[in-house]
C-alpha cells in the first residue's frame, strides 16, 4: 500500500490586489449575476470568461421549474463561448454570486458537473484555465482546473 497526497493550491487576494484586467473580469462576473434567472433558489451566479482571442463572454444561472433542466452560470458561459468561438482557448474564468441582496462574502465554487465541463475545455485548449472565485471579503485564484477537480475523468486514461 502507498498513499498519494494531492495538493490544491489557492492564492487568496483582496479585490484591490488584483490586476486591472482581473478586476474587470470579476466586475463582469458580478454584473452577470444580475441577469440570472433564479426564481427558485434566489441564488444568482455570474461568470465571465476571457478567451484567447480577447473576447469576454458572460453568463448566469438559468433555472427551470423542472430543476435538472436549468443550467449553472459556469456551463451557460462555457457552452455559449464554445458555440460562439469554437476552437478558441479558454484563458480565465471569474465567478461571483449574489444572494439576499449582497455578494457572498466568501467565494462560491463551481458544482461538480461544472468542474468536469471546465476540465474538458481546459484539456482541449491545451493550456491551463485560471479560475477566479470572487467573494466580497476574499478572492480565491486557482491556476488550473485540477485544483478544483483532482483525478479528473478523461477517456484517455
Ligand atoms: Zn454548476
Amino acid at each position: 500500500m502507498k498513499e498519494i497526497n494531492l495538493v490544491t493550491k489557492i492564492r487568496v487576494y483582496s479585490y484591490n490586489e488584483l490586476t486591472d484586467a482581473d478586476k474587470n473580469l470579476v466586475d463582469l462576473a458580478k454584473s452577470a449575476t444580475q441577469r440570472a434567472y433564479s426564481p427558485y433558489s434566489r441564488f444568482n451566479v455570474g461568470a465571465a470568461l476571457l478567451l484567447a482571442n480577447g473576447e469576454i463572454v458572460t453568463g448566469s444561472n438559468q433555472e427551470n421549474v423542472a430543476f435538472p433542466s436549468g443550467t449553472c452560470a459556469e456551463r451557460t458561459t462555457c457552452f455559449y463561448a464554445h458555440s460562439s468561438y469554437p476552437g478558441v482557448r479558454f484563458v480565465k474564468l471569474a465567478i461571483a454570486a449574489f444572494h439576499n441582496g449582497a455578494f457572498t462574502p466568501h467565494p462560491v465554487s463551481p458544482c461538480g458537473a461544472c468542474r468536469q465541463v471546465l476540465a474538458e475545455y481546459e484539456r482541449i485548449g491545451g493550456a491551463k484555465l485560471e479560475i477566479i472565485l470572487y467573494g466580497a471579503d476574499e478572492i480565491y485564484v486557482l491556476s488550473e482546473v485540477s485544483h478544483l477537480l483532482p483525478l479528473i475523468f478523461h477517456e484517455d486514461l
